[in-house]
């Protein structure tokens, strides 16, 4: 039998603390899976969901984006996505009666834990203006008040249309086109906080903003460079593809400022011998400070280029530009300064060195640890530098590998949710719908923020997701959505973003990739494009949370209909008819997609094209790819101050907390914690077990303080702290972000410590 939510009590935030874990999923991967899993659904709608998850006639995991093989087993999941599903799939309902009995100020003073426990939400339910609750409402008038409030904007630039990567492929591209058949490239979305910095150095650098590696490459690759990455956590099957490329005689090398579980040995589950024994992962643990990462790439280059015979010298003439200046540069990096950024030792960058010049075949791979710091795409550029010298680009078993995050925020930037599109892009969207889509350059997240605070943006309309959660500065996010006539939310559950609204909100219900979704011609599927670019159908097998939800195609479809009216050039309708349509026009929009309807019906998909890694041929500017030579940059540290990076616990999942655990870590029963390496805390007076107030310091002057957080002494790299968000986002200052890519600056804070005032609060 399914428990119930945490009901009216506030959830303590009591954090114990106990030795970090050195093996990742094993026995308490399957316990805590099925307990969860229980937990949410009961037993029998455990079997129905999870037995489907990831299948090629299942849908797919509303997790991470981490591939599937072509063989799947009957568990195809982790259990991490298998709480993803447990939550969503979950027999807990959010009912008009819910709200009637919990007013805003209430659901205001909850914690993101309390609110994500309460279930599914039935009904759509509106916040009038002076209104404090929110209230049962109609389709038809919900999507009357949208249409009030975005025809009566000065401009369509007043409206942010914001989406996160769980959206599928045929609804981002229907929002897309609404928002610029309405005028405005204002498409913000989740991508911009994370892998941004990503696409605009691999953009730059090869061409195009994707990985360049399939799952098959990464079982063949000799050695596996994982850098700024927690995959144990975050993409947990990923150790699954390492352990098969371990047995095949690959080496890893893990470049973090924090040990991790996940890749110091993986217990595969699907396995006695895994369960039991394990495999060793990491080979070469390079525990590097915040921010190293461009020094480190950097040095080893200029030791690549210094080595005789280690260049792959017929790929750098045929296939790349700038090697000189870049080789110039290289050069100058400097072994002392070198050290001092990266807090390692010559000996240890010797070892990588070698293991390097013993590799065939490398692949890169990274997530957050270097997408979010001000020099990122300096960063990412030089690990690309590293591959081009070697070769390692369009080679099997080698390749640049950014592991995406959320299960279709790659598919959604191709279907065209970009505050930047490509005018090759628009062109194609106005030759196959005849209207003239806008040009000028939308508004990214940050920017978003920035034009809610000052009253240039007055209707946020968001697909999915927790924005205020999720984004930086939150009191000053949280202040700027406030500013707004209209926030509307597209949601499966309650979150933080429901309680923060306009003067107007609304809160419109929709179906799962658990839910069975039936539409006048049938039953639909939709499509998700994963972390290496295979594009497969998902098709959800439960019956809907309520009979009042509607799909998130079928919601831009009416949004479209009510706002543009006859005035609109498309035929809206047939689209929430048969999403086949929506299909057939993404074949004639989007490269790659060509016969979409007869691709996607293969499966388990098919893989995009891309050029790089099928033909060695790089559509960059130079038409080749770009060695680039950009100066090193090192985080600047006060005295007496830590670098403190925001992260996730192993209960966690961007915004969405599963449980106030993180058992690798060790930490139990609390959130508010700040890891802190033993050596710093003695000499700053930080006892273990203490309380703190962390308070965030920058250019700007503004102090941002997170209050009450239990001091942990971890194995943290020295000057180097950790602490999870979105407790901690509040530190993190809206302008203190990435060059180029405006991608928020997470995970390098400024931060000194002040005794607490208090110790924790609710969770
Ligand atoms: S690895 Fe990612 S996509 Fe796969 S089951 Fe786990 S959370 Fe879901």
């Amino acid at each position: 039998m399914a428990s119930k939510p945490p009901t009216g009590d506030p959830v303590q935030d009591a954090p114990q603390v106990e030795a970090p874990k050195h093996a990742a999923a094993g026995l308490p991967a399957i316990g805590h899976t099925l307990l969860m899993a229980q937990q949410q659904m009961g037993v029998r709608r455990t079997a129905q969901t999870l037995l489907k998850v990831n299948q090629k006639n299942g849908f797919d995991c509303p997790g991470c984006a981490w591939p599937e093989g072509d063989k799947r087993h009957t568990a195809e999941f982790c259990e991490n996505g298998a709480k993803a599903v447990a939550e969503e799939a979950t027999l807990r309902r959010v009912t008009p009666e819910f709200f009637a009995a919990h007013p805003l100020s209430d659901l205001a003073a909850r914690s993101g834990y309390w609110l994500g426990q309460q279930g599914r939400i039935t009904q759509p339910m509106y916040l009038p203006e002076g209104g404090d609750r929110y209230e049962a409402v109609t389709w038809e008038r919900a999507f009357e008040i949208i249409a009030e409030e975005l025809t009566a904007l000065d401009s369509p630039d007043e409206a942010l249309f914001y989406t996160s990567g769980r959206t599928s492929n045929e609804a981002a591209f229907l929002l897309q086109l609404f928002a610029r058949e309405f005028g405005t490239n204002n498409l913000p979305d989740c991508s911009n906080m994370c892998h941004e910095s990503s696409g605009s150095a691999l953009t730059e650098t090869i061409g195009i903003g994707k990985g360049s590696v399939s799952l098959e490459d990464l079982h063949r690759a000799d050695l596996i460079v994982i850098a700024g990455q927690n995959p144990g956590t975050n993409h947990p099957r990923m150790l699954s593809a390492l352990e098969k490329a371990k047995s095949a005689g690959a080496k890893i090398i893990s470049v973090n400022p924090l040990p991790e579980a996940g890749l110091e040995k993986f217990k595969n589950p699907q396995t006695p011998q895994g369960m039991i024994k394990g495999a060793a992962l990491t080979d070469l643990f390079l525990q590097i400070r915040i921010g190293g990462d461009q020094a480190l790439f950097r040095l080893l280059n200029k030791l690549i280029v210094e080595t005789e015979g280690a260049v792959d010298e017929l790929f750098v003439r045929e296939h790349t530009h700038g090697f000189e200046e870049f080789e110039a540069a290289a050069k100058e990096a400097d072994w002392d300064a070198t050290l001092e950024a990266t807090g390692l030792t010559r000996t240890e960058i010797e070892r990588a060195l070698a293991m390097v010049l013993a590799s065939r075949r490398t692949i890169v791979c990274w997530a957050m640890g270097l997408t979010q710091h001000k020099h990122s795409v300096p960063t990412i550029r030089e690990v690309v530098n590293f591959l081009l010298l070697r070769g390692n680009i369009g080679r099997p078993g080698a390749g640049v590998c950014p592991v995406r995050g959320h299960s279709n925020v790659q598919g959604d930037r191709t279907m065209g949710i970009f505050e930047r599109p490509a005018p090759a892009f628009l062109d194609a969207l106005e030759k196959e719908f005849g209207f003239a889509p806008p040009r000028h350059h939308g508004y990214d997240v940050v920017r978003s923020i920035e034009a809610l605070r000052d009253g240039r943006a007055k209707v946020f309309f968001a697909m999915g997701g927790n924005f205020v959660a999720a984004t930086p500065d939150t009191e000053v996010t949280e202040a700027a959505m406030r500013r707004a006539s209209l926030t509307v939310h597209v949601s499966t559950k309650l979150n933080r973003s429901h309680a923060v609204t306009g003067r107007r909100a609304l809160i419109l219900p929709t179906l799962g990739r658990t839910d069975k979704d039936v539409q006048h011609s049938g039953r639909q599927f939709v499509t998700v494009e994963d972390s290496m670019g295979m594009v497969h159908a998902s098709r959800g097998n439960l019956a809907p949370a309520s009979p009042h939800l509607l799909s998130e195609p079928a919601i831009v479809v009416r949004m479209a209909r009510a706002t543009l009216g006859a005035r609109s050039a498309v035929d809206w309708a047939e689209f929430e008819r048969d999403y086949a349509t929506v299909r057939d026009r993404i074949a004639r929009v989007v490269p790659g997609f060509e016969d979409f309807n007869a691709k996607v019906a293969r499966p388990g998909g098919f893989q995009l094209p891309h050029a790089p890694r099928d033909e060695r041929r790089f559509p960059t500017a130079t038409g080749k790819a770009n060695f680039t030579a950009a100066p090193v940059e090192v985080p600047e540290l006060p005295e007496g101050r830590l670098l403190l990076q925001t992260l996730r616990s192993h209960d966690q999942y961007n915004t969405t907390i599963y449980g106030l655990d993180d058992r690798y870590r060790g930490i139990k029963g609390g959130r508010r914690v700040v890891l802190v390496n033993p050596e710093d805390a003695r000499q700053l007076g930080l006892a273990d077990g203490s309380y703190t107030d962390l308070v965030s310091e920058w250019k700007d002057g503004v102090e941002r303080r997170a209050p009450g957080f239990r001091v942990v002494h971890y194995p943290t790299a020295r000057g180097c702290a950790a602490a999870y968000y979105p407790e901690t986002n509040v530190l993190v200052p809206l302008g203190s972000t990435a060059d180029v890519s405006n991608t928020p600056a997470s995970k390098s804070v400024v931060v000194r410590f002040e005794a607490a005032l208090a110790a924790g609060n609710e969770s």
